[in-house]
């Protein structure tokens, strides 16, 4: 009997088989058959691997800041991509090609690596987040409103679906990481083995803090039953396991927060622009073949539906017939194969069932899905399935309803791009769809027709194809998840999935509570103009709030003139008094709002060599009331946020630039970007 898989709970290693007579389920090889493991979850108490995480995991996660988890994330990403060859070895169980290994396990830890570096650059080296601007509820300015994002002292369980057993767990684990939440893992049992080998490593290598994250292997037991208001559940599987967990009590009244992201029938839309002379029809026809072979059509994001003009529908089912008739299937250890075998013979069985249902209102054009024979490999013990293409007929119910989790699309035709839009859209909701045009006025109408029916859409064409990532490719810093049927979830998407694992919450107060609870300065509240020039000062001793106030300066017609000649901004406001005058906004000569920014800076600056290294930009430029000739301005310079670098030895300082004239109004306002040394 081979190895009973073990789950990683409380901070040791639980082998159900300490249960007396427990021998699990056996996990077959989906090319061989042959045992590669068993599985069982008897015994596990799940209420104390919750409790763990909430008790150990969180708060440890929480100790650090957000830049710190994430570089703790790279360390991840970066130890457990010089151990791939193991991961790649064991893959080949599940019925991955290299290919489809690739995609799983260079692409989940591509994803960390992605969460890492993108949580370093947009979130505060902080252990909170400020969302949005600063809004002034009050006449004078000392009332506040601040949204701000903190992390939740709960769980994340996390439940993952067979076919990516490795990209599935890291791409929910990452976000949860850097939100603060400790992770609980329960991958499908079909393929745990790949994840708990994974696990295993990334519990030895000691990267994590304790608690951070949980293993569960094998049934999920009763484990919703023990999660509460601040944990959540982010669910990746069948419409009917999602229909399931929806109900639990923990969900509808316990506030246990549940996304999801299940059946979904994408579709690839061909424009009516594109004949097969154009680049594009290609680019239609080998995505549509990728997508159908790729981990053998058991992803997520695989193209089910596919939606061609009616003058070309019978060429285009040709042309993908004749480039899927030439795909090898059998044994992904075989190097000649193109695709693999099914997760199992049981799904096999499910997708055979759904092709007979598809049978109803659709013709199959190619292949056989009952066949066990003529692959690479044993068709009796290997869950093989060449690739099944249908057409099809006309008011066809079926293909819009039955997800085929397997190597299945049907081609289905339009007469107007309305109609490409509601065939589309009949699929109830998708996680992506694609868009094969060069023309972009169909561009816009398909998009915008499918967008609210999708959570990504890929636009092909023969521009953007030498770089594009393909259509069934989730993207770390693009949103993951869909509508409707999908099942109405978000992942991913950069930092927007880190903060869908905290509570946002509106802060209301004064600007010096503002600034003491968020860390970053806001308008309104106490500056300390400092003896020293602040930018003598280094990370160090420098402090949110330090100051500079500049002496004034008039701004005189000459220094209009020299500037509008020297920099050849000669716009007619600065150099026409008479056309000047006309303007209603200004009334006469102004000076350029680049000559008051750069008067300011020569006002605020303090020359010398010092910690302050370089100005790398400023944000949210403003100009708020004109300057004539005469007028003078003076600038308030204050740190308002300090984010050191944890990779360098300086790090980033925003500075709040107010820029006023003689009468104290506003004249501009911004924030200068500079780079500053951590020590003197
Ligand atoms: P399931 O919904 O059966 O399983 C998904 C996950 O949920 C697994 O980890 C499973 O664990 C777990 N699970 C099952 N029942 C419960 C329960 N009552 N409470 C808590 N967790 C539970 O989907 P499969 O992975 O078996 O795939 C079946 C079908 O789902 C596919 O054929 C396909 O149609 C669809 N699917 C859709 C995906 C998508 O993103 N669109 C992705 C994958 C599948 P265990 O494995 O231990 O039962």
């Amino acid at each position: 009997m081979s190895r009973l898989l073990e789950s990683y709970a409380a901070g040791r290693w639980y082998a159900a088989s300490s249960q007396g007579g427990v021998e699990g389920d056996p996990l077959l090889d989906a090319a061989t058959g042959e045992e590669v493991a068993r599985i069982s979850s008897a015994g596990l108490d799940l209420g104390a691997m919750a409790h763990h995480a909430r008790t150990v995991g969180g708060p440890a996660i929480r100790e650090l800041t957000f830049h710190e988890r994430a570089l703790l994330l790279k360390d991840l990403a970066t130890h457990l991509t010089g151990l791939k060859d193991e991961f790649y070895e064991l893959s080949l169980a599940t019925g991955a090609t290299r290919r489809d290994s690739w995609i799983d396990i260079d692409g989940g830890f591509g994803t960390v690596f992605s969460y890492s570096s993108k949580s370093r650059r947009e979130l505060p080296n902080d252990i909170v987040a400020c969302d949005g601007d600063l809004e002034q509820l009050g006449r004078t300015g000392v009332f506040m409103g601040q949204h701000v994002y903190t992390s939740r002292p709960g769980v994340a369980v996390q439940i993952n679906a067979f076919n990516f057993p490795v990209w599935g767990m890291l791409e929910k684990l990452a976000p949860a990481f850097v939100a603060g939440l400790p992770s609980l893992v329960k991958p499908a049992s079909q393929t745990a083995y790949l994840t708990e080998l994974v696990v295993r490593r990334i519990i030895e290598s000691g990267i994590l803090p304790e608690g951070s994250l949980q293993l569960l292997s094998g049934s999920a037991g009763d484990l919703l039953d023990h999660l509460g208001v601040q944990d959540s559940v982010a669910f990746t599987g069948s419409a009917h396991t999602a229909g399931i967990l929806r109900q639990h009590p923990s969900v509808l009244h316990g506030g246990v927060t549940l996304q999801v992201e299940a059946d979904s029938l994408n579709c690839s839309v061909l424009g009516p622009d594109v004949t097969s002379s154009d680049p594009e029809w290609d680019l239609f026809v080998t995505g549509v073949v990728t997508e159908m072979t790729a981990k053998a059509g058991q992803k997520c994001t695989a193209i089910r539906r596919v939606i061609v003009p009616s003058a070309v529908a019978d060429e285009m089912t040709d042309a993908i017939a004749a480039r899927l008739s030439s795909i090898t299937v059998g044994n992904p250890a075989d190097e000649s194969v193109r695709m693999g075998p099914l997760a199992s013979l049981g799904q096999r069985e499910e997708v055979r069932k759904a092709v007979e249902a598809l049978r109803s209102s659709a013709d199959v054009v190619l292949g056989d899905p009952t066949a066990t024979s003529g692959f690479a490999g044993d068709g009796e013990r290997g869950a093989f399935m060449s690739p099944v293409l249908l057409r099809a007929r006309a008011g066809a119910v079926e293909p819009h309803d039955v997800e085929p989790f397997g190597p299945v699309s049907t081609v289905m035709s339009y007469d107007s791009l309305d109609e490409a839009v509601t065939l589309a859209a009949r699929g109830k909701g998708s996680l992506v769809g694609s868009v094969v045009t060069h023309d972009p006025a169909v561009a816009r109408t398909l998009v915008l027709g499918l967008a609210p029916w999708h959570g990504r859409i890929l636009v092909l064409d023969r521009d953007d194809a030498p770089e594009s990532t393909g259509h069934g490719s989730p993207l770390p810093m693009l949103v993951h998840g869909g509508p409707g049927r999908a099942g109405g979830g978000e992942e991913l998407g950069g930092v927007r999935g880190v903060l869908h694992h905290m509570q946002r919450t509106a802060i209301q107060g004064s600007p010096d509570m503002l600034t003491a609870i968020t860390g970053r300065w806001t308008r309104g509240s106490q500056r300390t103009v400092t003896p020293e020039h602040p930018f003598r000062h280094s990370l160090a001793t420098l402090a949110v709030g330090d100051t500079i106030v500049s002496e004034p300066r008039v701004i005189s017609l000459d220094d209009i003139d020299h500037f509008s000649e020297f920099t050849g901004d000669t716009f007619y406001a600065h150099t026409d008094p008479e056309a000047a005058a006309q303007n209603e906004l200004f009334g006469g000569i102004v000076a350029h709002g680049y000559l008051i920014v750069s008067m300011a800076a020569g006002l605020f600056v303090d020359p010398a060599p010092g910690p302050v290294l370089a100005n790398f930009g400023v944000d949210n430029l403003r100009f708020l009331t004109p300057v004539k000739a005469g007028d003078s301005i003076q600038v308030t310079l204050t740190v308002k946020q300090m984010t050191p670098r944890a990779t360098a030895d300086y790090g980033e300082v925003r500075w709040d630039a107010l820029v006023v004239n003689g009468d104290g109004e506003p004249v501009a306002t911004y924030d200068v970007l500079t780079l500053v040394a951590k020590e003197a």
